[in-house]
């Protein structure tokens, strides 16, 4: 493989299309200063993918682009085509033709066979091959000065970089960036679990608190609800027992009911016979009454009857002694008529008011009758003397009438005794029948007042028995009210059905030992204090958190170990590829160093950094007794000892072509020979591009080119493989 040809167009100096077609070996391009020689290595570089302007010698990569006082081109385009008849390059091509473009508006474009393609896809393309940027194919003009002096870091840096390290410390790097994002990660989380573990240590604590707590409620719960469901069964027990209870009172409070009415029945039916009787009797003590009163009456009637039997016997005895009547006044027969005069009238009083019966009264009557016509009488007499003839009537009269009355009240009193004989009689007949009536009364009544104890008796003992009734109710309601408080407590307390509760649980053996179990925990309870009920869910959450922190950061550990490991590999490796590298690279510059200083020796030293990484020493001994530091050489010497180091580099890595911008320019006529001999051995091999003013350098050349630079700041390609004709020119 070999650079067949280099376009350009609008590139720096060249503005119209130019072409250099180089053949293998050494290539040499000459041309008078400023005519744009070092444009040509440029511009290769520029298609390599050299990015940064100031390597280009510009500011900017708009600096690239053709531009003079007249005109400014809007667009600089570079392809280099290679001979890829030996496939070097992985494409199926035999000729690869790399393009790049860039725009005056800003903007750059990659072409592989036309096809558009991306920066990276032309580095893999080369880089592999040895071609690229820091792999030192392009030296430039001045470049070869400089590599004298590079730092010891900096000359490590090139062995790297051609000993394809850097890839691999890129990778390194880019494991230890992941391994410090991984670090700060773990330290992120690390920070976290510290965080939640402040919270979730005295949840878990609280957690536990309050598992105990539920434990001991647990406890309680079964231990109450034993002890319920035995006091319910004796409740329920009693609960029957009372029901018998209450069964059997009713039976003997209906059977002294039955015997309450019975007794009641039969008292009330004494009272109503009594009461029939009682009128019997009433009638019978009415009559008893009336046939006294009667018998009284006629006592009274009697001695009424007596009274004037005793006064007519009186008057008569009295009219029989007194047969001459004084001619004045005979006091005493008118003190006498007086007293017969009050006591007709006493008697008529007496016997209107009394006499009912007619025979007495119309006697009454007539005696009356005449008793006032006699009375009349006595009044005249009074104020008047009587005749003698007169008062011999009215005595005879008074005679007459008097024993008139005598008898006729003889009579009546006989009729009268008569009457009250036939009285008693009949006295005699109703009162026995009064007193028998009145004993059967009084026995009846004394066996009422027995009914009547029996019926209270009965009374009192229903009363008790309606009493234990109902007290018995009290209990039973009093037995119901507990059954009911212990329910509402399992359900208010424990949420639980009766049905639920003694399907699940068990009842106490031991009444006595549960209350004691009971106040025992509830004592329990109480000295919990505090508890988090919402503990055990929240450190579930956060602990879940944790743990899900923690397996990630046991994740990233895992993967920081892993990291960690595959570093100290890559490390190792680096170190093995670059100890390597470095060996080989050393024993050519020795090499080298011999070839260009025949009186010397160089060798290439590693050297600690003060920031801990590796470097590279120079060690140069150029003979003749100048055993200096570097910086002290003069400009060839340095570019001797550049060029060895170079060298040696191309030795361990080759690519397919080498551009040389001047790199013979310090060397005088003996050193440039040596530097010559270097050149043709590796040109046996591989493409050189040799860009100088030195004749001997163009002796050397398979072909050289020749550039120009007219008055418009345009180069031109003027002649090309002009080898044979250079002889001429010379
Ligand atoms: P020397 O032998 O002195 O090294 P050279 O042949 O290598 O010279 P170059 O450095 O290749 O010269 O070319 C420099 C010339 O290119 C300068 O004259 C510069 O003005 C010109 N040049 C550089 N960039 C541009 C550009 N963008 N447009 C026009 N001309 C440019
Ligand atoms: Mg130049």
């Amino acid at each position: 493989m070999y650079l067949k040809t280099i376009n350009l167009r609008g590139f720096k100096s060249f503005k119209s299309k130019s072409t250099l077609t180089f053949e293998p070996g050494i290539s040499v391009v000459v041309g008078p200063n400023g005519s744009g020689k070092s444009n040509i290595a440029d511009s290769i570089s520029w298609v390599l993918g050299e990015q940064s302007p100031k390597s280009l010698r510009g500011s900017s990569m708009g600096d690239i682009i053709f531009k003079n006082r007249q005109e400014e081109m809007g667009i600089a385009e570079v392809s280099l085509i290679f001979d890829n008849r030996d496939r070097t390059l992985d494409l199926d091509f035999s000729d690869v033709r790399i393009t790049r473009r860039v725009y005056s508006q800003g903007g750059s474009d990659y072409f592989i066979n036309s096809s558009p393609a991306r920066l990276m896809d032309i580095q893999e393309l080369l880089a592999d091959r040895g071609i690229g940027k820091g792999l030192y194919t392009i030296i430039n003009q001045g470049q070869i000065n400089e590599m004298a002096m590079l730092k010891p870091f900096e000359r490590r840096l090139i062995i790297d970089e051609v000993g394809g390290i850097s890839k691999h410390k890129s990778r390194r790097d880019r494991s230890l960036a992941k391994l410090g994002r991984v670090k700060q990660d773990i330290e992120r989380i690390e920070d976290l679990l510290e965080e939640i573990e402040r919270t979730m240590l005295p949840l878990e604590a609280e957690a536990a608190k309050a598992a105990k707590y539920s434990e001991v409620l647990n406890q309680l719960k079964k231990e109450e609800i034993s002890y319920y469901i035995q006091e319910l069964d004796s409740l329920n027990k009693n609960w029957k027992k009372k029901e018998d209870f209450d069964k059997a009172l009713g039976q003997k409070l209906e059977k002294t009911r039955q015997k309450l009415v019975l007794h009641s029945e039969r008292l009330n039916d004494y009272t109503d016979h009594i009461s029939d009787k009682m009128d019997e009797y009433r009638f019978w003590e009415n009559m008893a009454n009336k046939l006294q009163n009667e018998i009284g009456r006629l006592k009274n009637i009697e001695e009424l009857a007596a009274s004037k039997v005793n006064m007519f016997s009186t008057l008569a005895a009295m009219f029989d002694k007194t047969h001459d009547y004084p001619q004045k006044k005979d006091v005493s027969i008118y003190q006498r008529l007086k007293d017969l005069r009050m006591l007709v009238s006493k008697y008529i009083s007496r016997v209107s008011s009394l006499l009912s019966q007619k025979e007495i009264k119309e006697d009454g009557l007539q005696i009356n009758k005449r008793m006032e016509s006699l009375l009349e009488l006595f009044r005249k007499e009074e104020k008047e003397e009587l005749k003698k003839e007169e008062r011999k009537k009215i005595e005879k009269l008074l005679r007459k009438g008097c024993s008139n009355n005598f008898s006729k009240a003889k009579n009546l009193l006989a009729a009268l005794k008569v009457f009250k004989l036939r009285a008693d009689d009949l006295n005699n007949g109703v009162l026995p029948h009064f007193l028998e009536r009145k004993k059967e009364i009084e026995t009846e009544k004394a066996l009422i007042e027995e009914l009547g104890t029996k019926v209270n008796e009965t009374k009192m003992e229903k009363n008790n028995i309606e009493n234990e009734v109902y007290k018995n109710k009290l209990d039973r309601e009093q037995i119901k009210e507990k059954t009911k408080d212990i329910t509402k407590y399992i359900v208010d307390n424990y949420n639980l059905s009766i049905d639920y509760m003694l399907k699940n649980y068990r009842p106490s053996d031991d009444l006595k030992r549960s209350r004691t179990e009971i106040s025992r925990l509830k004592k329990q309870i109480k000295g919990f204090g505090p508890i988090n009920p919402n503990a055990s869910i929240e450190y579930k959450r956060i602990k879940g958190r944790y743990d899900f922190l923690n397996g990630q950061k046991n994740d990233l550990v895992q993967s920081k170990q892993k990291l960690e490991k595959m570093i100290k590999d890559m490390e190792t490796k680096i170190m093995d590829a670059f100890l390597d590298k470095f060996e080989k690279i050393n024993k050519s510059f020795n090499y080298y160093f011999k070839i260009l200083f025949p009186l010397g020796k160089g060798e290439l030293t590693l050297l600690k950094e003060d920031n801990g990484e590796l470097g590279v020493d120079l060690k140069a001994d150029i003979g003749n007794n100048k055993f200096v530091p570097l910086s002290l050489l003069s400009g060839g010497e340095k570019a001797l000892v550049s060029i060895a180091f170079l060298f040696s580099i191309f030795s361990t890595n080759i690519s397919p072509f080498y551009v040389f911008d001047e790199a013979d320019a310090a060397l005088d006529d003996i050193n440039l020979d040596r530097f010559l001999s270097l050149v043709v051995r590796f040109a046996k091999k591989q493409q050189v591009i040799l860009i100088t003013h030195q004749k001997k350098t163009m002796e050397i050349a398979d072909t050289i080119y020749g550039v120009s630079m007219q008055s418009d700041g345009v180069s031109k390609i003027v002649s090309e493989k002009i080898s044979e004709k250079y002889a001429k020119i010379d």
